[in-house]
């Protein structure tokens, strides 16, 4: 079958930070292994460490390299938290499932921590600094503060408390906001060079790596799963799906790519900033709008971050990147005449129900995908629980786990209905709902 060739790492502002990139060669040849993992994201890579803690021979294979998936450009927020909101889980699954499901995020948050030490990422940078959600408008103010009561009293998690709109001022330097909520758990984070120390990791535990390395087909041959690459085939015993929102590469990560809706999720860096606007964000937290059409933002060094909607469709559009940062000046005037040097996108694995899933298609088939745009967190530490999968236990990780999970009906139109939801969500903010 023929393949294209690997495609180019997006010029972001991780790309121009990062550590040294360290390549890894292309397969090229005939190989046998336990487990072949398909995708060197958080996901991927995690999942490797984890089943050669189990005693087994995984191999990662990608189709481009390290960190050029959404491990890589990322906004590099690390939040314990699904898209889906906790009180959501509760009304559908019970309280006692939302309890699990929050320690799972939580656990998920504390795991990056843990991997950055076991495996000496100074790079990633980690800061456990904390979000800070921003209220646009009174209601959402409302619904905040009904949140923190929430987590409060039923989940006993006081890491959560509401600022009035001076505090928000204060932190954010932005008047645009009329309050928010505070959460001292997570942080921010150097994705791309987080994602570069695990690969190191993995190589270091003596796990085969191998970049550039798309797999074409997988097929089952009497005992054995068999995965074509360019170079080599893989027999394995077990396959793992980790391609997330990039299952169209190749036919073979189909069965992943008909259960997730990409979309495009955009970023843009300014100059360093220097007089007033260095004052902007001086928490250095993760910081998230209250509209459903929500921006984001974030320091690094002495740079702002802005984050929001990309364009919709497979490439990349100036207007977009324009109406960033349009939206970045309205809600920081100080930054109007700052230079933007970096704008990327990539792209976020929508699933119906809004929540990762992990599981097995069949006896020889694990995945993980989905996260929903929160994955720097839960994909690193679901990568532990795929691993549990592919040796045959069964993790209970309530509504992620209670398979099987479904092709999205009505495939083929789903990019339409994605502008249509848009679409409403745009309307609902602009009317303040
Ligand atoms: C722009 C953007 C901003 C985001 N911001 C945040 C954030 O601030 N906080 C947060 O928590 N989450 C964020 N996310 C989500 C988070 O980055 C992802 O959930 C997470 O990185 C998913 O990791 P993964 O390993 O599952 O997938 P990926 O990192 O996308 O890795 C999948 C890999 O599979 C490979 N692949 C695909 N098909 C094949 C094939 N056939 N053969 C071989 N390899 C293949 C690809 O090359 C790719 O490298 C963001 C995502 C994007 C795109």
């Amino acid at each position: 079958m023929p393949h294209q060739p690997p495609l180019p790492d997006v010029a972001s502002l991780w790309q121009e930070t990062a550590v040294p990139r360290v390549a890894y060669p292309a397969l090229a040849q005939d190989v046998r292994h336990d487990v072949a993992i398909v995708g060197g994201g958080y996901t991927g890579l995690v999942t490797a460490l984890s089943l050669a803690r189990r005693g087994l021979s995984p191999i990662v294979l990608d189709a481009n390299r390290i960190g050029w998936g959404a491990s890589g450009r990322n906004g590099g927020v690390v939040s314990g938290k699904f898209r889906q909101s906790l009180g959501d889980i509760a009304s559908a699954h019970g309280i006692e499932t939302a309890r699990r499901m929050h320690m799972l995020a939580q656990q998920a948050v504390e795991h990056v921590g843990e991997l950055i030490a076991a495996y000496d990422i100074p790079g990633a940078a980690f800061s456990a600094s904390g979000s800070l959600r921003c209220a646009h408008n009174l209601r959402a103010l409302a619904r905040l503060r009904a949140e923190t009561e929430w987590f409060r009293s039923i989940l006993g998690d006081p890491s959560y408390r509401i600022l009035s709109a001076g505090e928000v001022a204060a932190e954010t330097g932005s008047r645009g906001f009329v309050g928010g909520m505070l959460n001292v758990h997570g942080g921010i984070i150097h994705p791309l060079n987080y994602a570069r120390g695990i690969a190191a990791g993995v190589v270091r535990d003596g796990i085969a790596l191998h970049e550039d390395t798309p797999v074409l087909r997988i097929w089952r041959d009497g005992a054995d799963m068999c995965l074509e690459t360019p170079g080599g085939m893989v027999r394995a015993g077990q396959v793992v799906l980790a391609s997330n929102a990039w299952s169209d590469l190749t036919p073979a990560t189909r069965a992943i790519q008909r259960r997730v809706i990409p979309f495009r999720s955009a970023m843009i860096a300014t100059e360093p900033l220097q007089g007033a606007a260095a004052g902007l964000l001086s928490s250095e937290r993760s910081y998230t709008e209250t509209r459903r059409m929500m921006r984001w933002f974030r320091k690094s060094g002495d740079r702002l971050i802005y984050g929001g909607r990309g364009a919709f469709g497979r490439d990349d559009k100036p207007s977009a990147f324009a109406a960033l940062q349009r939206a970045m000046v309205r809600q920081f005037p100080e930054l109007s005449g700052v230079r933007v040097t970096h704008r990327w996108s990539g792209l976020v694995a929508m699933t119906l129900d809004s929540l990762p899933h992990v599981g097995r298609f069949d006896d020889r088939v694990v995945y993980a995908a989905g996260y929903n745009g929160t994955g720097v967190a839960l994909a690193s530490y679901i990568g532990t629980r795929v691993a549990a999968f592919v040796v045959g236990e069964k993790p209970d990780l309530g509504p992620l786990t209670a398979g099987p999970w479904r092709p999205i009906p009505l495939y083929g139109v789903r990019e339409p209905a994605v502008r249509a939801v848009a679409g409403w969500y745009q309307f609902l903010d602009a009317i303040g709902r």
